[in-house]
Protein backbone atom coordinates (compact mmCIF):
# COMPACT_ATOMS: atom_id res chain seq x y z
CA UNK A 1 0.00 0.00 0.00
CA UNK A 2 3.47 2.25 0.73
CA UNK A 3 3.31 5.24 -1.93
CA UNK A 4 6.33 7.59 -2.32
CA UNK A 5 6.50 9.67 0.65
CA UNK A 6 4.76 12.55 0.49
CA UNK A 7 2.52 14.46 2.96
CA UNK A 8 -0.43 14.80 3.00
CA UNK A 9 -4.01 17.01 4.51
CA UNK A 10 -6.75 14.49 6.07
CA UNK A 11 -9.31 14.71 3.69
CA UNK A 12 -6.58 13.17 1.14
CA UNK A 13 -5.87 10.77 4.04
CA UNK A 14 -9.29 10.20 4.40
CA UNK A 15 -9.78 9.62 0.27
CA UNK A 16 -6.45 7.41 0.30
CA UNK A 17 -8.21 5.26 2.95
CA UNK A 18 -11.36 4.99 0.90
CA UNK A 19 -9.33 3.32 -1.84
CA UNK A 20 -6.88 1.49 0.24
CA UNK A 21 -10.15 -0.08 1.78
CA UNK A 22 -11.64 -1.09 -1.65
CA UNK A 23 -8.12 -3.31 -1.86
CA UNK A 24 -8.44 -5.06 1.55
CA UNK A 25 -6.18 -3.18 3.62
CA UNK A 26 -6.22 -4.19 6.74
CA UNK A 27 -5.17 -2.48 10.36
CA UNK A 28 -5.82 -2.85 13.48
CA UNK A 29 -9.38 -2.67 15.54
CA UNK A 30 -8.67 0.53 16.40
CA UNK A 31 -7.87 1.87 12.83
CA UNK A 32 -10.46 3.35 10.85
CA UNK A 33 -10.42 6.82 8.61
CA UNK A 34 -8.64 9.56 10.47
CA UNK A 35 -10.96 12.33 9.26
CA UNK A 36 -13.49 10.65 12.28
CA UNK A 37 -11.89 11.91 14.68
CA UNK A 38 -12.46 15.54 13.84
CA UNK A 39 -15.98 14.22 14.82
CA UNK A 40 -14.90 14.18 18.42
CA UNK A 41 -13.61 17.38 18.47
CA UNK A 42 -10.19 17.14 17.39
CA UNK A 43 -10.44 20.24 15.05
CA UNK A 44 -6.50 20.52 14.42
CA UNK A 45 -6.02 17.80 12.41
CA UNK A 46 -7.44 19.90 10.11
CA UNK A 47 -4.89 22.18 9.62
CA UNK A 48 -1.76 19.26 9.94
CA UNK A 49 -0.09 17.68 6.86
CA UNK A 50 0.53 14.01 8.23
CA UNK A 51 2.85 10.96 6.23
CA UNK A 52 0.84 9.19 3.68
CA UNK A 53 2.43 5.47 4.71
CA UNK A 54 -0.19 2.90 6.81
CA UNK A 55 2.57 2.89 9.36
CA UNK A 56 1.67 6.88 9.73
CA UNK A 57 -1.76 5.99 9.86
CA UNK A 58 -1.47 3.27 12.45
CA UNK A 59 0.71 5.67 14.42
CA UNK A 60 -2.16 8.51 14.49
CA UNK A 61 -4.78 6.35 14.69
CA UNK A 62 -3.14 4.93 18.00
CA UNK A 63 -2.66 8.30 19.61
CA UNK A 64 -6.33 9.35 18.67
CA UNK A 65 -8.14 6.54 20.62
CA UNK A 66 -6.28 6.16 23.98
CA UNK A 67 -8.98 7.26 25.42
CA UNK A 68 -11.40 4.20 24.26
CA UNK A 69 -8.47 1.84 25.02
CA UNK A 70 -8.42 2.92 28.71
CA UNK A 71 -12.48 2.87 29.25
CA UNK A 72 -11.98 -0.58 27.27
CA UNK A 73 -9.34 -1.93 30.31
CA UNK A 74 -11.36 -0.55 32.82
CA UNK A 75 -14.48 -2.52 31.89
CA UNK A 76 -12.14 -5.51 31.32
CA UNK A 77 -11.35 -5.34 35.01
CA UNK A 78 -8.15 -4.07 34.59
CA UNK A 79 -6.99 -1.33 36.93
CA UNK A 80 -5.89 2.10 35.95
CA UNK A 81 -3.24 4.45 37.22
CA UNK A 82 -2.55 7.62 36.09
CA UNK A 83 0.90 8.65 36.74
CA UNK A 84 1.68 12.73 36.86
CA UNK A 85 4.91 14.06 36.12
CA UNK A 86 7.80 11.65 36.02
CA UNK A 87 7.51 10.76 32.30
CA UNK A 88 8.76 7.68 32.15
CA UNK A 89 9.22 5.84 35.26
CA UNK A 90 6.05 4.49 37.14
CA UNK A 91 4.66 3.37 33.50
CA UNK A 92 7.43 1.29 33.34
CA UNK A 93 6.36 -0.37 37.01
CA UNK A 94 2.98 -0.31 36.47
CA UNK A 95 3.39 -2.54 32.62
CA UNK A 96 5.08 -4.97 34.20
CA UNK A 97 2.24 -6.34 35.35
CA UNK A 98 -0.92 -7.33 32.87
CA UNK A 99 -3.92 -6.17 34.85
CA UNK A 100 -2.52 -2.48 35.29
CA UNK A 101 -2.82 0.06 32.65
CA UNK A 102 -0.74 3.45 33.43
CA UNK A 103 -1.52 6.80 31.45
CA UNK A 104 -0.69 10.41 31.67
CA UNK A 105 -3.43 12.65 32.69
CA UNK A 106 -0.49 15.42 31.82
CA UNK A 107 -1.37 14.39 28.44
CA UNK A 108 -3.94 16.64 28.44
CA UNK A 109 -1.58 19.10 27.94
CA UNK A 110 -2.15 19.33 24.15
CA UNK A 111 -5.44 19.25 24.01
CA UNK A 112 -5.64 22.90 23.83
CA UNK A 113 -4.31 22.43 20.38
CA UNK A 114 -5.75 19.21 19.43
CA UNK A 115 -9.38 20.86 20.02
CA UNK A 116 -8.19 24.28 19.40
CA UNK A 117 -9.37 25.65 22.58
CA UNK A 118 -12.45 24.31 22.06
CA UNK A 119 -12.63 21.86 25.17
CA UNK A 120 -13.01 24.54 27.85
CA UNK A 121 -10.74 22.78 29.85
CA UNK A 122 -8.96 26.24 30.12
CA UNK A 123 -11.86 28.07 31.21
CA UNK A 124 -12.30 24.99 33.91
CA UNK A 125 -8.82 25.81 34.94
CA UNK A 126 -9.56 29.26 35.52
CA UNK A 127 -12.33 29.21 37.48
CA UNK A 128 -10.25 27.15 39.96
CA UNK A 129 -7.75 29.67 39.98
CA UNK A 130 -5.38 28.41 37.90
CA UNK A 131 -5.12 31.21 35.22
CA UNK A 132 -2.76 31.04 32.05
CA UNK A 133 0.44 32.60 34.31
CA UNK A 134 0.15 28.63 34.30
CA UNK A 135 1.61 26.33 31.58
CA UNK A 136 -1.08 24.42 29.25
CA UNK A 137 -0.98 21.15 31.64
CA UNK A 138 -3.68 22.97 33.39
CA UNK A 139 -5.67 21.93 30.68
CA UNK A 140 -5.35 18.52 32.95
CA UNK A 141 -7.81 19.91 36.11
CA UNK A 142 -10.50 20.78 33.40
CA UNK A 143 -10.48 16.94 32.29
CA UNK A 144 -10.67 16.02 35.76
CA UNK A 145 -13.87 17.49 36.58
CA UNK A 146 -15.51 17.30 33.17
CA UNK A 147 -14.26 13.25 33.19
CA UNK A 148 -14.83 13.78 29.27
CA UNK A 149 -11.07 13.04 27.93
CA UNK A 150 -9.80 10.07 30.18
CA UNK A 151 -11.44 7.95 33.17
CA UNK A 152 -10.71 9.21 36.74
CA UNK A 153 -7.89 6.61 37.72
CA UNK A 154 -7.83 3.90 40.34
CA UNK A 155 -4.69 5.38 41.54
CA UNK A 156 -2.62 8.88 41.15
CA UNK A 157 0.91 9.00 41.64
CA UNK A 158 2.87 12.40 41.41
CA UNK A 159 6.75 12.52 41.75
CA UNK A 160 6.86 16.12 43.83
CA UNK A 161 10.70 17.60 45.05
CA UNK A 162 12.89 18.75 41.61
CA UNK A 163 9.83 19.23 39.55
CA UNK A 164 8.37 22.52 38.37
CA UNK A 165 6.28 24.90 40.05
CA UNK A 166 3.43 24.53 37.69
CA UNK A 167 2.62 21.30 38.19
CA UNK A 168 3.19 21.10 42.09
CA UNK A 169 0.79 23.73 41.79
CA UNK A 170 -1.29 22.50 39.81
CA UNK A 171 -1.34 18.74 41.64
CA UNK A 172 -1.93 20.06 44.90
CA UNK A 173 -5.22 22.07 43.41
CA UNK A 174 -6.24 18.27 42.08
CA UNK A 175 -5.29 17.35 45.36
CA UNK A 176 -7.04 19.72 46.71
CA UNK A 177 -10.67 18.92 44.60
CA UNK A 178 -11.34 15.53 46.40
CA UNK A 179 -8.56 13.02 44.35
CA UNK A 180 -6.20 11.74 46.37
CA UNK A 181 -2.49 11.59 45.56
CA UNK A 182 0.68 9.03 45.98
CA UNK A 183 3.38 11.61 46.04
CA UNK A 184 6.57 10.01 45.44
CA UNK A 185 9.88 12.40 46.09
CA UNK A 186 12.38 12.75 43.04
CA UNK A 187 15.43 15.17 44.46
CA UNK A 188 17.27 17.62 42.72
CA UNK A 189 19.81 16.43 40.93
CA UNK A 190 22.88 17.78 42.04
CA UNK A 191 26.93 16.98 41.39
CA UNK A 192 28.47 14.42 43.69
CA UNK A 193 31.49 16.00 45.77
CA UNK A 194 34.50 14.63 46.05
CA UNK A 195 34.64 12.60 49.14
CA UNK A 196 31.03 11.36 48.32
CA UNK A 197 29.76 7.43 46.13
CA UNK A 198 29.05 8.45 42.85
CA UNK A 199 26.59 6.58 40.50
CA UNK A 200 26.30 6.81 36.66
CA UNK A 201 23.26 7.67 35.18
CA UNK A 202 21.54 6.43 31.86
CA UNK A 203 22.30 9.55 29.31
CA UNK A 204 26.02 10.30 31.01
CA UNK A 205 24.68 11.87 34.42
CA UNK A 206 25.98 11.35 37.95
CA UNK A 207 24.64 11.40 41.13
CA UNK A 208 25.50 10.60 44.51
CA UNK A 209 24.76 7.39 45.74
CA UNK A 210 22.78 8.41 48.73
CA UNK A 211 20.10 10.28 46.36
CA UNK A 212 19.91 7.09 43.92
CA UNK A 213 19.47 5.00 47.53
CA UNK A 214 16.44 7.61 48.27
CA UNK A 215 14.44 7.58 44.60
CA UNK A 216 15.10 3.59 45.29
CA UNK A 217 12.87 3.67 48.68
CA UNK A 218 10.26 5.88 47.19
CA UNK A 219 9.87 3.74 44.10
CA UNK A 220 9.87 1.22 46.84
CA UNK A 221 6.27 3.26 47.74
CA UNK A 222 5.30 3.02 44.99
CA UNK A 223 5.92 -1.24 43.67
CA UNK A 224 3.68 -1.64 47.32
CA UNK A 225 0.99 0.55 46.36
CA UNK A 226 0.87 -1.13 42.78
CA UNK A 227 0.80 -4.76 44.01
CA UNK A 228 -2.04 -3.69 46.59
CA UNK A 229 -4.12 -2.36 44.05
CA UNK A 230 -3.28 -5.13 41.18
CA UNK A 231 -3.53 -7.64 43.75
CA UNK A 232 -0.15 -9.41 42.58
CA UNK A 233 3.39 -9.70 43.67
CA UNK A 234 5.85 -7.55 41.89
CA UNK A 235 8.89 -9.04 42.54
CA UNK A 236 12.39 -8.65 40.57
CA UNK A 237 11.74 -11.26 38.16
CA UNK A 238 8.45 -9.18 37.55
CA UNK A 239 10.05 -5.79 37.30
CA UNK A 240 12.72 -7.30 34.98
CA UNK A 241 10.48 -8.65 32.44
CA UNK A 242 8.81 -4.94 32.56
CA UNK A 243 12.39 -3.02 31.77
CA UNK A 244 12.67 -5.76 28.95
CA UNK A 245 9.64 -4.75 27.46
CA UNK A 246 10.30 -0.88 27.58
CA UNK A 247 13.79 -1.53 26.95
CA UNK A 248 12.46 -2.73 23.47
CA UNK A 249 10.57 0.31 22.83
CA UNK A 250 13.62 2.34 23.49
CA UNK A 251 15.54 0.30 21.22
CA UNK A 252 12.86 0.84 18.50
CA UNK A 253 13.05 4.40 19.17
CA UNK A 254 16.65 4.65 19.40
CA UNK A 255 16.92 3.37 15.93
CA UNK A 256 14.22 5.14 14.94
CA UNK A 257 15.82 8.48 15.81
CA UNK A 258 19.18 8.19 14.12
CA UNK A 259 17.62 6.99 10.84
CA UNK A 260 14.72 10.52 10.61
CA UNK A 261 17.87 12.85 12.34
CA UNK A 262 20.68 11.54 9.76
CA UNK A 263 19.50 10.10 6.93
CA UNK A 264 19.08 12.24 3.64
CA UNK A 265 16.38 12.58 2.67
CA UNK A 266 14.94 12.57 5.79
CA UNK A 267 12.89 9.18 5.76
CA UNK A 268 9.87 10.52 8.49
CA UNK A 269 8.37 14.01 8.70
CA UNK A 270 9.28 15.61 12.21
CA UNK A 271 5.20 15.39 13.26
CA UNK A 272 5.21 11.78 13.30
CA UNK A 273 8.45 11.40 15.10
CA UNK A 274 7.52 13.81 17.65
CA UNK A 275 4.14 11.76 18.28
CA UNK A 276 6.55 8.38 18.01
CA UNK A 277 8.68 9.80 20.83
CA UNK A 278 5.92 10.32 23.12
CA UNK A 279 5.25 6.54 22.88
CA UNK A 280 8.14 6.04 25.02
CA UNK A 281 6.46 7.97 28.56
CA UNK A 282 3.36 5.58 28.77
CA UNK A 283 2.90 3.18 25.84
CA UNK A 284 -0.38 5.25 25.15
CA UNK A 285 -2.13 3.13 27.36
CA UNK A 286 -0.99 -0.38 25.55
CA UNK A 287 2.88 -1.60 25.76
CA UNK A 288 2.32 -4.43 23.39
CA UNK A 289 0.50 -1.87 20.11
CA UNK A 290 3.57 0.70 21.29
CA UNK A 291 5.60 -1.96 20.07
CA UNK A 292 3.65 -3.00 16.98
CA UNK A 293 3.13 0.41 15.83
CA UNK A 294 6.75 1.43 16.07
CA UNK A 295 8.08 -1.66 14.41
CA UNK A 296 5.44 -1.02 11.29
CA UNK A 297 7.15 2.69 11.23
CA UNK A 298 10.69 1.43 11.53
CA UNK A 299 10.17 -0.83 8.55
CA UNK A 300 8.93 1.99 6.82
CA UNK A 301 11.85 4.45 7.62
CA UNK A 302 14.12 1.26 6.41
CA UNK A 303 12.47 0.81 3.30
CA UNK A 304 12.45 4.09 2.44
CA UNK A 305 16.38 4.78 3.47
CA UNK A 306 17.33 1.59 1.09
CA UNK A 307 15.58 3.44 -1.64
CA UNK A 308 16.81 6.58 -0.86
CA UNK A 309 13.42 8.12 -0.65
CA UNK A 310 12.07 10.75 1.67
CA UNK A 311 11.46 14.47 2.15
CA UNK A 312 13.27 17.46 1.97
CA UNK A 313 16.86 17.85 0.07
CA UNK A 314 20.01 17.84 1.61
CA UNK A 315 19.90 21.63 1.92
CA UNK A 316 17.47 21.87 4.48
CA UNK A 317 18.76 23.56 7.70
CA UNK A 318 19.30 20.68 10.50
CA UNK A 319 17.77 21.85 13.44
CA UNK A 320 17.83 20.25 16.93
CA UNK A 321 14.54 21.17 18.95
CA UNK A 322 14.07 21.69 22.79
CA UNK A 323 10.79 21.52 24.32
CA UNK A 324 7.91 19.66 22.93
CA UNK A 325 5.89 22.33 20.96
CA UNK A 326 2.40 23.44 22.09
CA UNK A 327 0.98 23.83 18.81
CA UNK A 328 1.70 20.37 16.52
CA UNK A 329 1.48 22.75 13.63
CA UNK A 330 4.78 24.08 13.96
CA UNK A 331 6.43 20.48 13.48
CA UNK A 332 4.80 20.86 9.53
CA UNK A 333 5.84 24.76 9.32
CA UNK A 334 9.41 24.27 10.18
CA UNK A 335 9.44 22.03 6.96
CA UNK A 336 7.70 24.06 5.09
CA UNK A 337 10.24 26.56 5.78
CA UNK A 338 12.92 25.26 4.87
CA UNK A 339 14.21 23.20 8.39
CA UNK A 340 14.79 19.30 9.61
CA UNK A 341 15.03 18.21 12.83
CA UNK A 342 18.21 16.79 13.78
CA UNK A 343 17.80 16.07 17.45
CA UNK A 344 15.10 16.72 19.87
CA UNK A 345 14.87 17.00 23.55
CA UNK A 346 11.23 17.16 24.25
CA UNK A 347 11.83 17.10 28.32
CA UNK A 348 11.48 13.41 28.90
CA UNK A 349 15.42 12.22 27.17
CA UNK A 350 14.99 9.85 30.47
CA UNK A 351 12.57 8.01 28.82
CA UNK A 352 14.55 7.24 25.44
CA UNK A 353 17.57 5.54 26.93
CA UNK A 354 18.21 2.44 27.67
CA UNK A 355 16.91 1.01 31.51
CA UNK A 356 20.40 -0.47 32.86
CA UNK A 357 19.99 -4.31 33.17
CA UNK A 358 22.95 -5.02 35.37
CA UNK A 359 21.48 -3.98 38.56
CA UNK A 360 18.73 -4.81 40.54
CA UNK A 361 15.62 -3.38 39.04
CA UNK A 362 14.28 -0.83 41.26
CA UNK A 363 18.16 0.57 41.55
CA UNK A 364 18.07 0.49 37.60
CA UNK A 365 14.73 2.80 38.07
CA UNK A 366 15.68 5.05 40.45
CA UNK A 367 18.92 5.66 38.37
CA UNK A 368 16.60 6.70 35.49
CA UNK A 369 14.48 8.35 37.39
CA UNK A 370 17.24 10.64 38.30
CA UNK A 371 18.52 11.01 34.92
CA UNK A 372 15.46 13.27 34.01
CA UNK A 373 16.54 16.54 32.18
CA UNK A 374 14.20 18.61 34.45
CA UNK A 375 15.20 17.51 37.68
CA UNK A 376 18.80 18.41 37.49
CA UNK A 377 20.39 22.17 36.30
CA UNK A 378 19.67 23.96 33.10
CA UNK A 379 23.46 23.43 32.74
CA UNK A 380 23.05 19.67 32.72
CA UNK A 381 20.50 19.96 30.69
CA UNK A 382 22.29 21.90 27.98
CA UNK A 383 25.74 19.85 28.19
CA UNK A 384 23.46 16.96 26.86
CA UNK A 385 21.80 18.87 24.33
CA UNK A 386 25.32 19.46 23.43
CA UNK A 387 26.19 16.12 23.12
CA UNK A 388 23.29 14.99 21.31
CA UNK A 389 24.09 18.11 18.59
CA UNK A 390 27.20 16.97 18.12
CA UNK A 391 25.65 12.99 17.64
CA UNK A 392 23.03 14.03 14.78
CA UNK A 393 25.26 17.03 13.11
CA UNK A 394 22.80 19.67 14.12
CA UNK A 395 23.65 23.23 12.65
CA UNK A 396 21.18 24.82 14.50
CA UNK A 397 19.36 24.88 18.06
CA UNK A 398 15.40 25.88 18.50
CA UNK A 399 14.39 26.45 21.85
CA UNK A 400 10.64 26.72 22.00
CA UNK A 401 9.32 28.53 24.83
CA UNK A 402 5.45 26.81 26.65
CA UNK A 403 3.82 29.82 27.41
CA UNK A 404 3.24 30.24 31.55
CA UNK A 405 5.77 27.25 32.04
CA UNK A 406 7.98 28.09 34.61
CA UNK A 407 11.56 26.90 33.93
CA UNK A 408 10.95 28.38 30.37
CA UNK A 409 11.96 31.80 32.26
CA UNK A 410 15.35 31.43 32.19
CA UNK A 411 16.92 28.03 30.92
CA UNK A 412 16.29 29.01 26.87
CA UNK A 413 19.00 31.79 28.20
CA UNK A 414 21.30 28.89 30.02
CA UNK A 415 20.98 26.62 27.55
CA UNK A 416 21.64 29.29 24.58
CA UNK A 417 25.05 30.45 25.79
CA UNK A 418 26.27 26.76 26.97
CA UNK A 419 26.09 25.86 22.93
CA UNK A 420 26.50 29.08 21.77
CA UNK A 421 30.26 28.37 23.86
CA UNK A 422 30.47 24.53 23.12
CA UNK A 423 29.55 24.28 19.04
CA UNK A 424 29.42 27.98 18.30
CA UNK A 425 26.11 27.46 16.47
CA UNK A 426 23.04 29.88 16.19
CA UNK A 427 20.19 29.60 19.19
CA UNK A 428 16.95 30.78 17.90
CA UNK A 429 14.30 31.15 21.42
CA UNK A 430 10.40 31.35 20.52
CA UNK A 431 7.29 31.12 22.21
CA UNK A 432 5.05 28.52 20.43
CA UNK A 433 1.39 28.77 22.44
CA UNK A 434 -1.51 25.71 21.88
CA UNK A 435 -2.70 27.70 18.67
CA UNK A 436 -0.03 29.68 16.46
CA UNK A 437 -2.24 31.17 13.75
CA UNK A 438 -2.39 34.54 15.31
CA UNK A 439 1.65 34.41 15.27
CA UNK A 440 2.20 32.88 12.28
CA UNK A 441 3.73 35.80 10.10
CA UNK A 442 6.42 36.65 13.45
CA UNK A 443 6.81 32.68 13.41
CA UNK A 444 7.58 32.71 10.03
CA UNK A 445 10.15 35.26 9.57
CA UNK A 446 11.94 33.88 12.35
CA UNK A 447 12.56 30.55 11.42
CA UNK A 448 13.11 31.46 7.81
CA UNK A 449 15.98 34.01 9.07
CA UNK A 450 17.94 30.97 11.13
CA UNK A 451 17.50 28.82 7.95
CA UNK A 452 18.88 31.48 5.90
CA UNK A 453 21.54 32.04 8.48
CA UNK A 454 22.29 28.30 8.82
CA UNK A 455 22.25 28.25 4.69
CA UNK A 456 24.76 31.15 4.84
CA UNK A 457 27.75 29.96 7.02
CA UNK A 458 27.77 26.89 5.58
CA UNK A 459 29.65 29.01 2.44
CA UNK A 460 31.56 30.59 4.86
S1 LIG B 1 5.98 23.77 33.17
FE1 LIG B 1 7.12 22.48 31.72
S2 LIG B 1 7.72 20.64 32.86
FE2 LIG B 1 6.08 21.69 34.02
S3 LIG B 1 4.21 20.70 33.38
FE3 LIG B 1 4.49 22.50 32.10
S4 LIG B 1 5.59 21.76 30.29
FE4 LIG B 1 5.77 20.17 31.87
Amino acid sequence: MSDAPRQITLQEWDDQYGRWQAQGFRQPVYGGPLGRHVADGDTRLRKLRFDNSPAALRLWNFLLTEEDRLRAARDSGKKLVGTMKDLGTVPVMAYSLDNLVAFYPDGAWWIPCVMELNSGLLQIADSLGIDESFCPVRAMLGAFVTGAHFPIPDLLTCSVGATCDDFSAIAQRLNGLGHPILWWEIPHRRAPETAEKVVELPGGFAAPAYLVRFVRSELERIRLALEELSGRVIDEGTLSRGITKANHVRALLARLRHLAFTATPCPMPALEMLIAEMLAIHFCSDQGETIAVLQELLDEVNRRVAAGVGYLSARAARIFWVNPVADLQVMNLLEDWGGRICGTEYLFAHALDPIPVKVPPLEALARMALADPMVGSAADRAARIVADIRRFGAEAVIVSRIPGASHCALEGEIIGEIVRGECGLPVLEIEVPPLTDAVYPSLRTRLEALVETVVNRRSR
